[in-house]
C-alpha cells in the first residue's frame, strides 16, 4: 500500500557514467529539468563516490540498471539518508522497474521520479559472506548453474565483434546459455546445506534462488510466491535432476509453474537463511559478487521508500 508524500524542493541524483543507457538518461534529464524545473535544488553525485557527502536532500532519483539501484541503496545507507527514492530505468534487464510497474521510458519515468507523490515501503535484503558485511540487495541472489551461465552471458557481451548482438538478444541468448548448460555441463551438481530458521536442508541440485522478487533475468520466475513487501524471502532449491528433466524444469522454472509439477522442489519462506557450500561463485541482482562459502541473508522489512505512484 502506498502512502502520500510531499512534492520535493531538492533533489539528489545518483547516477552510474559507466553504463551506456546511464549516460543517455543523465542527458536527457539534465535537459529535462533545466527547462520544466528550473527552481528545483538540484545535486548531482556519481553512485561510486562514497566519499561525497553532499546535503541530505528531500528525494534521491536513482538513474541506471539493477546493479546501480543496488549500489544507490548501500550509497544511501552510508550516508544514513532514509528518504523517498525515484527511479529511472536505464540498466538492459530492468527487472526491478519492471516488478513495480515503473514506466521504462524516460520521459514517463521522471515524471514519475519528481513529480509522484505515492511512496511505497519495499523490503531490503542485508548479506554476509564468510561472516563479512556485503551490504544490502534488493532482488534475487542465487548460487550454482545461474552464477557459471551469466559468467558465460558477460564474456560473450564483451567479446569484440559478437558484443551487439548479444545485447540485443539479451533475455534470448541467456536463455539459451542456461539451456546449454543445463544439457551438456558435467558440473550439474552443487552439495550444500541450507538453515531456514528451524529446518536444515542438504542440496546437491543445479541451483538454489533466495528472492526478494519473483523474477530473475532471462525472465525466469524461480520464486514466483515473492512479494517484494511481505517481510519474508523466498527460498526455492532446485533438486538433482536428469538431463530428460532438465528441459522439462527449464520450461516450468520459465513460467513459474515449477512448484505445481515437481515434488521435489523445496520452496519455502521465512526471514532468514544460512547457506554453506564448496566456494563457488554466487549471484546478487544480476551480477557476480564472489565466491563465498557460507551465506546469510536476512530481510529488513519496509526498509526502501520508493516513489510509486502520482497519487
Ligand atoms: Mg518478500
Amino acid at each position: 500500500m502506498a502512502i502520500q508524500t510531499s512534492r520535493p524542493n531538492s533533489i539528489l541524483i545518483l547516477h552510474n557514467p559507466g553504463s551506456r543507457r546511464g549516460v543517455e538518461a543523465h542527458r536527457f534529464l539534465e535537459e529535462k529539468l533545466s527547462q520544466e524545473h528550473p527552481h528545483l535544488n538540484l545535486q548531482w553525485c556519481q553512485v561510486l563516490d562514497t566519499q561525497e557527502t553532499p546535503e541530505c536532500p528531500e528525494r534521491v532519483i536513482v538513474m541506471g540498471g539493477d546493479g546501480t539501484i543496488r549500489l544507490a541503496m548501500n550509497w544511501l545507507t552510508t550516508h544514513e539518508m532514509n528518504i523517498p527514492v525515484g527511479l529511472i530505468p536505464a540498466g538492459t534487464g530492468n527487472n526491478l522497474a519492471k516488478g513495480l510497474g515503473i514506466p521504462l521510458d524516460f520521459e514517463s519515468s521522471s515524471n514519475l521520479a519528481i513529480e509522484g507523490l505515492g511512496v511505497r515501503s519495499i523490503d531490503t535484503l542485508d548479506v554476509t559472506f564468510d561472516g563479512r558485511p556485503i551490504g544490502k540487495m534488493l532482488q534475487i541472489f542465487s548460487t550454482g548453474l545461474p552464477a557459471m551461465i551469466t559468467h558465460r552471458f558477460d564474456r560473450w557481451r564483451k567479446t569484440p565483434l559478437v558484443s551487439v548482438p548479444v545485447r540485443y538478444c539479451g533475455d534470448y541468448f541467456y536463455r539459451f546459455l542456461a539451456m546449454q548448460a543445463l544439457l551438456t555441463d558435467r558440473k550439474r551438481s552443487f552439495p550444500s546445506t541450507i538453515e531456514i530458521e528451524n529446518e536444515q536442508f542438504s542440496s546437491t541440485g543445479p541451483a538454489i534462488f533466495v528472492g526478494n522478487e519473483a523474477t530473475i533475468g532471462g525472465g525466469f520466475k524461480p520464486c514466483p510466491q515473492a512479494l517484494l513487501d511481505d517481510g519474508l524471502l523466498d527460498i526455492c532449491i532446485l533438486p538433482e535432476i536428469s538431463y530428460f528433466d532438465a528441459f522439462h524444469l527449464f520450461n516450468q522454472v520459465s513460467t513459474g509453474e515449477h512448484l505445481d509439477t515437481h515434488s521435489n522442489v523445496v520452496y519455502r519462506q521465512a526471514r532468514k537463511i544460512k547457506l554453506t557450500q564448496e566456494p563457488l561463485p554466487v549471484l546478487i541482482d544480476g551480477d557476480i559478487a564472489g565466491s563465498p562459502e557460507i551465506v546469510e541473508i536476512e530481510v529488513i522489512p519496509g526498509d526502501l521508500s520508493l516513489i510509486s505512484s502520482k497519487f
